[in-house]
Parts: C-alpha cells; sequence; structure tokens
C-alpha cells in the first residue's frame, strides 16, 4: 500500500477532501479494500491526518472557480475528524461561497461521543448518510461497526437530528444491492424521518458514478 498527502482530488465537477483513513465500520463492500485511489487520484491512504491550516493552504494551489461543491469524503469516515472537518467546512464556505456536503456512515455522534448534529448549522449544505439496508440484522453484517448493534438506530436518530440544522439530508442504497421490497422499506424509513432517499450507482474502482 503506498501512501501520500492527498487531501484534496477531483470527481467530476467537485472537490473532494480527504482527512482521515480512521472509519467505525469495516464494511464488507469498501472501497479501501480494492485499491487505493478514485477517479484516477493518488493514493487515499494518507501518511497522516493533516491539519486544518494544511487542508487550508492545499485549496489554494486548486483553481475554485472550476468547481459546483467541495464534498468531505475521503478513505476513511469524515466525521472521525469532525474538529478538522468543522473549520475547513467554514473556511471553504466564507472564502470561496461553495455549497459543502458530507458523506458519511451517520455514526459521527456515536464516534464523538455528543450530538454533533447542531454543529452541522451553517457550514454545510447537505449530508448524505449511508443507510445501506432497512435491516439493523443486515446493517451489522455488512458495516461491522465498531458500536456493533448501537450503529443502526444511532445512524437513523442523526438523520433526523442533522436535517433541522442541514437543508438537504440524502439517506443512500446502492442499485442491484436490494429488493424491491427492501427499497420501498428504505424509502418508508427515509419519509419517516423527513429525508430523501436515492439509490445510487454502484462505485467501481476508479471510476466513481453519482
Ligand atoms: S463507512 Fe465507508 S469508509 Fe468506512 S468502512 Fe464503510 S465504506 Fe469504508
Amino acid at each position: 500500500m503506498s501512501k501520500a498527502m492527498t487531501m484534496l482530488y477531483e470527481v467530476y465537477d467537485g472537490l473532494y477532501v480527504n482527512l482521515t483513513n480512521r472509519c467505525s465500520c469495516r464494511c464488507t463492500f469498501c472501497l479501501r479494500s480494492q485499491g487505493e485511489s478514485v477517479c484516477g487520484s493518488d493514493s487515499l491512504w494518507l501518511e497522516r491526518e493533516p491539519t486544518f491550516e494544511e487542508v487550508r493552504d492545499e485549496f489554494a494551489k486548486f483553481d475554485m472557480s472550476r468547481y459546483g461543491e467541495v464534498v468531505f469524503c475521503g478513505f476513511g469516515e469524515p466525521t472521525e475528524a469532525w474538529e478538522v472537518l468543522k473549520p475547513v467546512a467554514a473556511y471553504v464556505k466564507e472564502t470561496y461561497g461553495l455549497p459543502v456536503r458530507v458523506n458519511t456512515n451517520g455514526q459521527g455522534s456515536l464516534i464523538c461521543d455528543r450530538d454533533i448534529a447542531p454543529e452541522f448549522a451553517g457550514i454545510v449544505d447537505a449530508v448524505s448518510i449511508s443507510l445501506n439496508t432497512p435491516s439493523p440484522e443486515r446493517y451489522a453484517e455488512l458495516t461491522r461497526s465498531r458500536f456493533g448493534e448501537e450503529a443502526f438506530p444511532a445512524m437513523l436518530d442523526f438523520a433526523r437530528k442533522v436535517s433541522r440544522y442541514v437543508p438537504e439530508v440524502t439517506m443512500t442504497t446502492v442499485e442491484t444491492t436490494l429488493t424491491p421490497e427492501e427499497e420501498a422499506a428504505c424509502q418508508t424509513i427515509c419519509d419517516d424521518l423527513g429525508v430523501s432517499y436515492r439509490i445510487r450507482r454502484w462505485v467501481e474502482q476508479g471510476k466513481i458514478t453519482k
């Protein structure tokens, strides 16, 4: 495995932020087990976690007028680096006026051991949460979260709470992985939580599809 300090990488018109390789899960389908990069980026395995100042200075190397959004999504769970993510997100909004999205497993409040949903207010415009399945048992099998059975209800609770502070909250599953009945159950869960549901396309190594 090669390591680099790839803090920022491009995916279509988005600039993606890679803050950490830590994650509360060990998903059976994790892209990290298939390679080192996404969309031709350098290795997303980090030599070490960057500081706020290092990420801020990295943005200056990019022509920010080329991007439509900034997305926190790398080889790890972004909320594992929540104390760096927050000032970076605030800096991006203040400096570039771009929309900010966080792609998360929804376990940030367990990771930080407090309710972090209110801390999204004003610095994040969209949150995308991996629902994966409507079944708590299947979720535990797929994600192998270190929080065990606590993870699924905590992820749903986070979705409900963060939707009070963030304009756009979406829960996702991946096409072809669920039956139509399971997808309908996911839709019902999202309707109950007051968030959107999206079935996204499979992400292949070296190629990401929105
Ligand atoms: S939550 Fe994401 S980064 Fe973490 S193991 Fe699962 S797929 Fe990989």
